[in-house]
């Protein structure tokens, strides 16, 4: 996706945000990005999908002009009176449709898991916003239709994801076609060093505990299996609009360095900071402008150890299948996203093992009717199909 780096002037007013998924890591996250912001950054509106006392609590403290639930079934009675004066409720999709259009957003911060988020992300695009997106998903399952569509309506599409904001950074110091390679890191998760044939049996909890990274559920799943490196393959793909044997992966087990880019000359620059998704989200929040905030800073009076090494393919399979769906395109990345979230949700509520998540996607996969073309009644058509796949598959 050609990302347009014209410059954002400071003295413009401050900027209206919609928090999309406001009740998550990334949305709680960006709410702390937003009150630190002392008026520069303004919240105008929250969506959340169950965690309405989170939600509630979040209004009356951002006092936004819109509260979206995204499962309608939600907003009782009780919920609306807890509601501050002021504040609008929508529900459903087309509550969030309504918010990212409106004339009064500037910024919609996509941070909703899953394919459930495509929808929202879509809106924004198409009504030109800037987009800060933390909903990799998106990109995965519809990466050439919101790249095409951003590149018509004029959307920026700003990357949260803290490896794709590293190499976001990092290209700025070269031009598109000086760039000969892109490096994600990957800390490896926590089943680095397990026995391979340990990783059969480990469990839920083993799999929830990320050696460095705090995040929602699906994700650390991701991050164990390395499926999450995988998407974000895909997702450097379509942002960057390189092709996937430029995009390389390695393992990084201290999470400091999230980025790297390989310019034609040999030089290579890296994106460094701890790891704190608040540098990330503020960074898209504010971009072009670079201000203090409150995340995490480097401590410069201890000794580091950074360690980079290739991932082995024994052990996440996971990066191969990637790479081949990047290649790929099409509806390849729809499918592999919503095989993979039925698999770790089957894999949390203990229906498949760990290593069960890799084959049924690949299965899935396999069974699917490629089509190289795609639009978005096809991608969310072929979505519930993977689902439903998914649903069935039996190791
Ligand atoms: P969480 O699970 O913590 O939060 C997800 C958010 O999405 C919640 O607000 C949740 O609402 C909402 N949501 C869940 N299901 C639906 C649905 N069906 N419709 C609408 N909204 C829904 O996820 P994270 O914050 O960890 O991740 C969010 C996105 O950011 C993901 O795409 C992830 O890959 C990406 N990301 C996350 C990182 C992290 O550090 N967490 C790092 C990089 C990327 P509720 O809680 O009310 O149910
Ligand atoms: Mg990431």
């Amino acid at each position: 996706m050609a990302l347009n780096q014209s410059a954002h002037p400071s003295d413009l007013p401050p900027r209206r945000v919609a928090v999309l998924g406001s009740t998550g890591s990334i949305g709680r996250s960006a709410l702390e990005v937003i009150a630190a912001s002392r008026g520069h950054l303004r919240c105008v509106a929250l969506s959340a999908h169950s965690r309405t006392e989170a939600l509630l609590e979040q209004a009356r403290r951002f006092r936004p002009r819109w509260v979206v639930l995204t499962d309608s079934q939600k907003a009782t009675a009780e919920f609306r009176r807890g509601l501050p004066p002021g504040t609008q409720l929508l529900c459903g999709q087309e509550g969030v449709a309504e918010v990212v259009r409106h004339a009064q957003v500037d910024v919609v911060l996509a941070a909703v898991v899953g394919a459930a988020g495509l929808l929202g992300t879509w809106e924004a695009v198409q009504a030109g916003k800037i987009v800060a997106l933390a909903n990799k998903e998106s990109l995965v399952a519809a990466g050439g239709l919101l790249s095409a569509a951003a590149k018509k309506t004029g959307a920026q599409v700003l990357p949260v994801d803290s490896e794709h904001s590293g190499l976001f950074q990092a290209l700025q110091s070269g031009r598109r076609d000086e760039v000969e390679r892109l490096v994600l890191t990957a800390s490896g998760g926590p089943f680095l060093n397990t026995p391979l044939e340990h990783l059969p049996q480990v469990t839920v909890e083993e799999a929830l505990q990320h050696p460095t990274w705090q995040m929602g559920r699906k994700i650390t799943v991701d991050s164990a299996t390395m499926m999450n490196k995988a998407l974000e393959v895909i997702e450097a793909r379509w942002l960057f609009e390189l092709p996937p044997e430029q995009i390389q992966v390695m393992i990084h087990p201290q999470s400091m360095i999230h980025a790297l880019v390989e310019f034609a000359d040999g030089s290579v620059l890296a994106q460094v900071s701890p790891p704190d998704m608040k540098l990330p989200i503020q960074y898209a929040l504010y971009y072009p402008r670079r201000v203090p905030g409150v995340a995490e800073r480097m401590d410069w009076t201890r000794r580091w150890h950074w360690e980079l090494f290739p991932p082995d393919p024994e052990r996440f399979p996971a990066l191969e299948l990637g790479h081949q769906v990047a290649a790929r395109g099409g509806t390849a990345g729809a499918v592999l996203n919503a095989a993979n979230e039925v698999a770790v949700e089957r894999f949390l509520q203990g229906e498949i093992r760990f290593t069960d998540i890799v084959p049924l996607c690949r299965a899935v996969l396999e069974s699917h009717a490629f089509q190289p073309q795609v639009d978005l009644d096809t991608i969310l058509r072929l979505d519930r199909w993977a689902r439903e796949e998914a649903r069935r598959w039996k190791p």
